[in-house]
């Protein structure tokens, strides 16, 4: 026996110093000062809208609160967060960026508790890069939830906004603009990030609310022309990022999604040779092309169906393509033993929260305009039908018996109204918006 135990004890040894020998090294950072590798993967999500779970007690006032709003999962805001730290750690990409509304309302506690996630995946080797969106800084909107009452919280400042994510890209920028929360981060030699601040937020206290629409002041744009005369010098490609849209991504209400000075904004990027933007805000998944410059808006992350950006580049052709993939909910809260069959069955549970969060808005909009029961019925899971494939970027799978159903013609000859004109405008889209391939130097697209 004791022959035999000791062979396998070192057999043990050995198998125990194999696996520890085995364990991937985290790749080998990118750095500033050298060229790209051949393959380089970017991880891009948008309007995280986390609220830290220390900021509610899943009491009335929340339950109200989530069930009132625009169908962003903020009960989940922990799991979300958690099952995509879990996925970006596993998968390694080579940078992380995140553009905008990072937080529900701004609140401080928020940005603080947002602040250790991240800093999961950077000890894990891999950068985050984040820029501020609309309701992230000075917001008058943060909130606490306790019982049946919500309270004021407190939110941040720019200065505060920018010492939370300092580990973020406000120390790391290679530059940084006078006039806004803009910088840019060399990811390699000839591959940089111009993440750009495009939120004001400097009225929102006098306001009483967080500013929605974006713009960029005409400094910060001579500023990016400086940039691209820069990146043009040193043989650089560069993808922008903002949290506004520089398109259109929606024929029915664009003004406070577009940024206000698309147009000027186009024809800077354009001289700078900047191909692709990378965009969120609407919280659909859209992308448009115009001009050999392509904008990517990222559906929410908080939000059905719940999916971020992966931007994998191939530095000798200079090709860049995009896919998007949903967040992994349901194999972290497998492999970290979650009971919650919420979790469990997150694509599912997801679904049916945005889903039945549609039905109702169009049951409500419906009330009192003379239809019938089953006539409401019909024209609400249309809506529902439709909402779902238009937040997930993917209209070319709408079933097309849905477009020529009773509850679509029933919208067809509704009263003129704001939720009519919504659901026609859905029904007249038939394309994906789930990937693109771009080229960094011509602007080609596909
Ligand atoms: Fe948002
Ligand atoms: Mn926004």
């Amino acid at each position: 026996m004791r022959l035999r135990a000791l062979p396998l004890i070192l057999l043990l040894f050995l198998l125990v110093s194999c696996a520890k020998a085995s364990v991937p090294s985290p790749r080998t950072t990118l750095t500033e000062d050298e060229p790209s590798p051949a393959h380089l993967k970017l991880y891009v999500a948008t309007d995280l809208h986390l609220l830290a779970p220390s900021l509610h007690d899943n009491g009335a006032a929340f339950q109200t609160y989530i069930h009132s709003g625009d169908s962003k999962l903020l009960q989940y805001s922990d799991a979300l967060m958690n099952a995509w730290v879990a996925q970006v750690i596993r998968d390694h990409p080579d940078a992380v960026v995140i553009s905008g509304d990072l937080t529900n309302n701004g609140e401080k506690e928020s940005h603080r508790w947002l602040k250790d996630k991240l800093k999961s995946i950077e000890d894990s080797g891999i950068p985050v890069y984040v820029i501020p969106g609309n309701h992230d800084i000075s917001n008058p909107w943060a909130r606490n939830f306790r019982g049946d009452q919500q309270y004021k919280a407190a939110s941040v400042t720019p200065e505060e906004f920018s010492t939370n994510y300092a580990p973020f890209g406000y120390s790391e920028a290679f530059e940084t603009d006078n006039a806004s929360l803009s910088y840019v981060i060399k990811l390699t030699k000839d591959l940089w990030l111009l993440m750009l601040d495009t939120s004001q937020y400097s009225n929102n206290q006098a306001l009483g609310y967080p500013q929605t629409d974006g713009e960029l002041a005409s400094s910060t744009l001579a500023w990016v022309q400086h940039i691209g005369e820069l990146s043009k010098s040193n043989g650089a490609k560069i993808i922008a990022v903002m949290h506004h849209n520089l398109f259109d991504h929606s024929d029915f209400s664009s003004s406070d999604f577009t940024l206000n000075n698309n147009g000027e904004t186009l024809n800077v990027l354009e001289q700078s040779n900047i191909h692709l933007v990378l965009s969120g805000h609407i919280h659909i998944q859209d992308i448009q092309t115009k001009d050999h410059v392509s904008d990517i808006a990222t559906s929410a992350f908080e939000v059905y169906p719940h999916q971020f950006g992966v931007l994998e580049y191939s530095t000798e052709t200079a090709s860049l393509s995009y896919h998007t993939q949903p967040i992994d909910v349901a194999s972290w809260a497998e492999a970290t033993n979650q009971t919650n069959p919420d979790l469990l069955g997150f694509a599912a549970y997801a679904k049916d929260f945005f889903r039945n969060a549609s039905y109702t808005k169009a049951i409500k909009a419906l009330e009192g305009q003379g239809y019938t029961e089953t006539e409401q019925e019909q024209m609400a899971a249309v809506m529902a039908e439709l909402n779902l494939h238009y937040f997930a970027g993917t209209m070319d799978t709408v079933d097309p018996g849905v477009l020529k159903s009773a509850g679509m013609q029933l919208w067809q000859n509704a009263e003129p109204q704001f939720i009519k004109n919504y659901v026609l405008s859905m029904g007249s889209k038939t394309t994906g918006n789930n990937s693109l391939t771009v080229n960094l130097s011509s602007g080609a697209a596909r």
